[in-house]
C-alpha cells in the first residue's frame, strides 16, 4: 500500500534527525533524509513507501540469498519463538535448533570443518575467529603467536578486531588506533605473504585471514592457484588458514562455500549473511576438527568468550530452513548459470559503452570497473561509480559503488533465486544507467 504523502514526510523528518545510519554519509543523510524508505520484498524485487519497485541487486547487504518475502522462514521464526524464543548456551546448556544447525553445518562445509561457534553476524565471527586462534597457541605452548596477518583490500567487519583485520585504510583510520598485532600482506601475492611473515617472524604469527573473493573491497577473484600456495604456505610456517566466507557462504559463488574453487580446506572458517539470507541475524565461527580435537583435549579452564546470542534458537530455526530452500530448489547451481549470464552481460555492455573497463566476477558475485580511457585504465578524476549507483536506483535497480583505493567500481550480487528474465531486465537497466551517465562524464 502506497502511504500518503504526510507519513512520508513525517518519517523522513524523524530519520534525519533520529537515526544514526551504519556507512552511510552522514552529512548527505540530514540533507535529503533516506532515498527509500523499504516496506515490502518479493523474490528479487523491493518495493519502498511510495510504491516505487527495484530490483535488489545487492541481494540488500549480499545476504539475501534465497529472496525476499519467504514466508516459510518467517513461519519457523514464529513457531520457534512462540515454542522457545530464547534459552542459554552458556556453560553446558543447550538447544535443539543450535545443535541440529551445527550438525547441518559440519555435513555441508568443506573438508573436517566440524565444529561451530555461533555469533550474531560476520564481524563477531571474525573476532572469535582471531581470538579462537591466539588462545590456540596459548594452549599448545607457543604464547607468542598473536598476530593475524590479513590481506590489502581486505574487509572483516567493524569490530575492533574485525576493523583491526580490514585492509582498507579508510575503516582504521576511523577509529586512529587499533589492535598493533595485525598486519598485512598484498592483495594477491603470496610472495609477499611469506615476506611478511619472515619479517613479522614466524614464531608470533597466529593466522592468516582471507575472503575466497573479495566483495565490500571491489569484487577481486583470487588468482587459480593463489589459495593452494597460501595453504602450503600456511602449513610450512604452521600458520592457521582462516576464511572468511561472510560473503562468499551459503552458494553466493556458485559452490557452497567460495573456496571450494581453490580445492583447499582452511582450519578455521567464518561465515554469516547467507546462513540465515537475513532473516535472522546469524554468524559464526567452524574449526577443523583436529583444531577442535585440540582444544578439547588441551582445554583445562572454561572458554572465556562467548556472546549472548551465540546459538539463539530462532535465528538457528531460520538457518535450518533456509538451508534446506537452498537445497530443496537448486539455488547454488542456479548460482553458477545465472553468474555466468551476469558476467555475458557485463561483457555485452563492456562492448557498447566506452567506459567500462575490466569485468570480473564468480558465480552471482560481480563487478565493473569504469574508466576514462580503457586502453591506459585512466580513472576519472571524480568517480563515476555512485553517479551510476544513483541513477540506476532511480531506473530500478539497486547496486552498490566502491571507491576507496582509487578504485571506481560498480559491484552486483543479486539474489540466488533471480531467473533468466529478472537478469536481462538488470542488465538492462544498468546498460541504459551507463548510456545515460557516459553521455553526461565523457563531454
Ligand atoms: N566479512 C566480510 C567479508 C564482509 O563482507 C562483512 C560484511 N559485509 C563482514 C565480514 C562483517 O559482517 P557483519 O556486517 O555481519 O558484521
Amino acid at each position: 500500500m502506497i502511504k500518503d504523502v504526510n507519513v512520508i514526510q513525517e518519517l523522513m523528518d524523524l530519520d534525519k534527525k533520529h537515526f544514526l545510519h551504519p556507512t552511510s554519509p552522514i552529512k548527505q543523510q540530514q540533507d535529503h533524509g533516506p532515498t527509500f524508505i523499504f516496506t515490502e520484498g518479493k523474490g528479487v524485487m523491493l518495493k519502498d513507501m511510495a510504491g516505487n519497485t527495484v530490483i535488489d541487486g545487492m541481494s540488500s547487504l549480499w545476504n539475501v540469498n534465497v529472496g525476499h518475502g519467504r514466508e516459510e522462514l518467517g513461519k519457523v521464526a514464529m513457531e520457534q519463538m512462540s515454542k522457545l524464543a530464547f534459552s542459554s548456551c552458556f556453560a553446558t546448556y543447550s538447544n535443539e535448533p543450535a545443535i541440529r544447525l551445527a550438525a547441518k553445518l559440519a555435513q555441508i562445509a568443506p573438508g573436517d570443518l566440524s565444529a561451530t561457534f555461533f555469533t550474531s553476524g560476520g564481524s563477531e565471527a571474525n573476532d572469535t575467529a582471531y581470538k579462537l586462534a591466539r588462545h590456540y597457541w596459548i594452549l599448545k605452548g607457543q604464547p607468542n603467536r598473536r598476530k593475524i596477518i590479513s590481506r590489502t583490500k581486505s574487509y572483516h567487519g567493524v569490530a575492533m578486531g574485525s576493523t583491526s583485520a580490514t585492509g582498507l585504510k579508510p575503516f582504521r583510520d576511523f577509529i586512529n588506533s587499533f589492535d598493533p598485532d595485525f598486519c598485512y600482506a598484498d592483495h594477491f601475492s603470496t610472495q609477499d605473504l611469506r615476506e611478511v611473515i619472515e619479517s613479522e617472524g614466524p614464531e608470533t604469527v597466529a593466522a592468516f585471514i582471507a575472503e575466497p573473493v573479495q566483495g565490500a573491497g571491489g569484487l577481486h577473484v583470487a588468482p587459480e592457484n593463489y589459495f593452494k600456495e597460501v595453504r602450503s604456505i600456511c602449513d610450512e610456517y604452521g600458520i592457521l588458514f582462516i576464511t572468511d566466507e561472510v560473503i562468499t557462504g551459503f552458494g553466493r559463488t556458485g559452490k557452497y562455500f567460495g573456496i571450494e574453487h581453490y580445492g583447499v580446506t582452511p582450519d578455521m572458517m567464518c561465515f554469516a549473511k547467507g546462513v540465515t539470507s537475513g532473516y535472522a541475524q546469524l554468524g559464526g565461527v567452524m574449526l577443523s576438527e583436529k583444531i577442535h580435537q585440540d582444544f578439547t583435549e588441551l582445554s583445562t579452564g572454561t572458554l572465556l568468550h562467548g556472546y549472548t546470542y551465540s546459538g539463539h534458537p530462532m535465528a538457528c530455526a531460520v538457518a535450518l530452513k533456509n538451508i534446506e530452500i537452498i537445497e530443496r530448489e537448486n539455488l547454488i547451481e542456479n548460482a553458477e548459470i545465472m553468474g555466468s549470464g551476469m558476467l555475458k552481460g557485463f561483457r555485452w555492455i563492456q562492448g557498447e559503452r566506452q567506459i567500462v573497463g575490466k569485468v570480473k566476477g564468480l558465480g552471482l558475485m560481480g563487478g565493473i570497473e569504469i574508466v576514462k580511457d580503457r586502453k591506459t585504465n585512466e580513472r576519472f578524476q571524480t568517480p563515476v561509480a555512485p553517479i551510476i549507483v544513483t541513477e540506476a536506483a532511480k531506473r530500478g535497480l539497486i547496486c552498490r559503488s566502491v571507491v576507496f583505493d582509487n578504485q571506481d567500481t560498480v559491484v552486483f550480487s543479486p539474489p540466488l533465486i533471480i531467473n533468466k528474465e529478472e537478469m536481462e531486465r538488470m542488465i538492462d537497466i544498468l546498460h541504459d544507467t551507463i548510456a545515460a551517465v557516459e553521455a553526461e562524464v565523457l563531454i
